[in-house]
């Protein structure tokens, strides 16, 4: 263990303790979806970050076993599309080496939009890969093409998802993002088709993040509008989960599997948020919304292992974020200019 570090947990100004790394492997996307990457600022002449500026992989790695000795236990793969970034299951294999300073190994996870997973679920499970979570806002295939902007078809999307079950990532989630405007009417197809599948489904409330520039609150399908749409036809049964566990989750009464239910907008979990994110080219971001950033590559580049410790220890003892909980009053008192700043395909969600 590094000789800067202490094995004393690290928490922040409001005691959340720091033990999730959320790590962004490139900024770029195969996909344009409406609310992240819209075409209209995307364009081919996007600054996207060049090879040279994002992290290696063994810059990664070394980042990466820093967090574990300061806490972190789960690392989840994002990005942009993580995997368009060559190589990938390359950094699985190093991550899913570290292990905490008790002796545990550390989570890997990944969230990827699946288009990719069909070729790749075998190499990244053999390579260490623990879980996969799957974005899918859509099971009818017009929708799906129309919200991708790209015109990927959803039977490939599913086709991913159907290799990362049979690669023994489990259990498997799928994660939609919906909107009134978009694609409140794909929440029942999309948990009639993932019941009794193994997939564990949850519905996200759009969010006001970077990317989603057209945002208003009255286009939010709250996580209770959407368990009430699923309940018009499947009962639920509550579910106790763990404190930093994101999603509510459910249980269909009738043993059709789980179900939840991700309310970061009317009934925000910043009390619970343990998770710091890290952007391709190594800025540490405090939260989904945070205006600013902390250069870490210099450190890594640098060879100087303490000073990135320190970097993250300061930042992470002084984090006071808790955007979601505070939105209304930052976007009625002027906030809606400040936030949001950073971009979703930046820091991965
Ligand atoms: N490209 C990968 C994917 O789509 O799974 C990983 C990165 S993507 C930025 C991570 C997650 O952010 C996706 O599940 C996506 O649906 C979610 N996301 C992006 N914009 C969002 C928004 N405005 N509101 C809620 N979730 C959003
Ligand atoms: Fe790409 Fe994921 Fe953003 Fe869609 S949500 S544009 S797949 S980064
Ligand atoms: Fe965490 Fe920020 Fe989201 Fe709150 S708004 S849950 S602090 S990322």
């Amino acid at each position: 263990m590094n000789p800067f570090l202490s094995a004393t947990s690290l928490t922040d100004t409001l005691m959340r303790p720091l033990k999730d790394l959320r790590l962004s492997v490139i900024d770029q996307c195969n996909f344009r979806c409406t609310y992240c990457m819209p075409k209209e600022v995307f364009t081919r002449d996007y600054p996207f970050l060049r090879a040279a500026e994002r992290l290696s992989f063994d810059e990664m790695t070394t980042l990466a076993r820093t967090f574990v000795d300061l806490g972190v236990e789960k690392i989840r793969i994002t990005g942009g599309e993580p995997l368009l970034r060559k190589d990938l299951p390359h950094l699985i294999e190093a991550l899913a080496r570290l292990e905490t300073p008790a002796g545990k190994p550390v989570e890997i996870a990944m969230t990827t939009n699946g288009a990719l997973l069909a070729a790749q679920a075998r190499a990244l499970r053999d390579a260490g890969l623990g879980r996969v979570t799957v974005s899918l806002d859509a099971l009818d295939d017009a929708v799906f093409r129309a919200m991708n902007d790209v015109d990927f078809p959803v039977a490939r999307a599913l086709d991913g998802i159907e290799a990362a079950v049979e690669a023994g990532l489990a259990p498997v989630k799928v994660n939609a993002v919906i909107s009134k405007i978009r694609n409140a009417h794909q929440v029942l197809p999309l948990a009639r088709h993932f019941r009794h599948s193994g997939v564990n489904l949850r519905f996200i409330e759009y969010m006001d993040v970077g990317g989603a520039e057209g945002w208003r609150l009255d286009q939010v399908v709250t996580a209770a509008e959407m368990r009430a749409l699923i309940e018009s036809e499947f009962a639920l049964v509550p579910q106790a989960g763990r404190a930093s566990d994101t999603a509510n989750g459910f249980r269909y009464a009738d043993g059709g599997g789980e179900v939840g239910f991700i309310a970061s907008v009317s009934r925000p979990f910043c009390g619970d948020c343990t998770r710091a994110r890290v952007s391709a080219d190594g800025k540490l971001f405090l939260c989904l919304f945070a205006a600013r950033s902390v250069d870490l590559r210099q450190w890594l580049r640098a060879g100087q292992s303490g000073q990135l410790a320190q970097a993250i220890r300061a930042s992470w003892s002084t984090r006071a974020d808790r955007y979601s909980e505070q939105r209304g009053a930052l976007r009625t008192h002027g906030g809606a200019g400040r936030y949001p700043v950073v971009r979703m395909s930046l820091v991965g969600g």
